[in-house]
């Protein structure tokens, strides 16, 4: 059943784009839903009549060919011999993928913000539908690890190319056919429901999800999916300094996509373990050190372990207990790029609990001398 758009809008068959605008807006506003004698089946009517008008390609076809049906493209539209070019159609259709293929701008003033929350939301989630799912795995690593960088080694379950059918899901030896439901074009309309009307929308065929190819024999091993589940062994580098709580991202490493379309990416959450001795300060590391109690009153030079083997840390003479010292560069690396925190060595000067009697009799001569 053809319509007629001229009549819907209440404008000439000469009339110019202009006056179609100005015809649509105003027949827009007559007709919304919200206002109290507009109708939803008008508004409808009134928008499809513009999208067709309002296009000048649409508008062309409409006029030459008389027709507004083009919603039978999905189905047994594409005939041949009409003289309408339905590949170009469903091209430029797909070209301006979005909700519809309606101008919404022209429309903002009776709509105002509605119309950026319609388009922002929803409008991808088709056009990416064939895309691989991200995948997310845990990481504990030692602080120690964390100091040097690690690579860690993983077994994934994800879904990766059929190595039966190459991932095009046909059965090797098995004839590959056009699909049908799409006419190879590989798209189809849907009807968008939304709060103002339906739209029409561009999406990918369900039948050959998107290929336009259907194969005579599915593959048997992944039932014509192109892709099957299995493990994947993967090297994940850590790098140095990285924090506890990071998440690492490594692109195209998740579930490959359906028939070509793009994998998803893998998400590495670390977790950065405590470590017994050193507590973690931004890439600074902190160490509390034990010194007797003659260290810190004469001063002495004393042995401190790093992730990098000892090294020495003068402690002067008259150390209280609670000071502390940094050692440079000895803390964590800095996250890609050069240089390392410190090492912060906070002293506890140890007080002897039990004495030999030679030891008491020397500490008695120094509490007579006023220590
Ligand atoms: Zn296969
Ligand atoms: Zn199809």
């Amino acid at each position: 059943m053809s319509k007629d758009y001229y009549q819907i809008l209440g404008v000439d068959k000469n009339a110019s784009a202009e006056e179609i605008k100005k015809a649509f807006r105003k027949k827009a506003h007559e007709h919304h839903p919200d206002k109290g004698n507009g109708t939803d089946e008008k508004f409808k009517e009134v928008n499809e009549a513009y999208q067709v008008l309002g296009n000048s390609d649409k508008k062309r076809r409409y006029d030459q060919f008389g027709s507004s049906d083009f919603s039978g493209f999905g189905n047994g539209g594409g005939q041949p011999g009409g003289g309408f070019n339905w590949s170009d159609f469903a091209r430029q259709q797909g070209g301006q993928y979005q909700n519809s293929n309606f101008d919404f701008s022209d429309l903002g003033d009776i709509f105002g913000d509605f119309f950026g929350s319609a388009r922002a939301g929803g409008s991808r989630s088709s056009a990416r539908s064939n895309k691989g799912a991200d995948l997310e795995v845990n990481v504990s690593i030692t602080l120690e690890e964390d100091y040097f960088g690690v690579d860690k080694n993983f077994t994934l379950n994800k879904d990766v190319v059929c190595a039966h059918c190459h991932g095009n899901g046909a059965e090797p030896d098995s004839k590959i056919n056009t699909c049908k439901t799409c006419n190879g074009q590989g798209q189809v309309y849907a009807n968008q429901q939304t709060f103002f009307g339906a739209f029409r929308t561009v999406v990918v065929c369900p039948d050959c999800a998107g290929e336009g190819k259907i194969p005579e024999r599915k593959c048997s091993r992944c039932n014509g999916r192109g892709i099957v589940k299995d493990q994947e062994n993967l090297v994940i580098h850590i790098p140095a300094g990285i924090n506890d709580g990071q998440t690492l991202k490594l692109s195209g490493k998740g579930n490959i996509g359906l028939k070509g379309a793009g994998a998803g990416d893998l998400f590495v959450n670390i977790r950065v373990l405590p470590h017994a001795e050193f507590v973690r300060q931004g890439d600074d590391l902190q160490l509390r050190q034990t010194i007797p109690f003659t260290s810190a009153v004469l001063g002495e030079k004393i042995n401190i372990n790093t992730f990098e083997g000892e090294v020495k840390l003068k402690i002067p003479a008259g150390t209280s207990s609670g000071q502390e010292f940094s050692i440079k560069g000895k803390g964590l690396p800095h996250l890609n790029k050069k240089g390392q925190g410190n090492l912060l060595v906070k002293v506890s000067v140890a007080v002897p609990k039990h004495l030999s009697s030679s030891q008491k009799d020397l500490l008695e001569r120094l509490k007579r001398e006023g220590l």
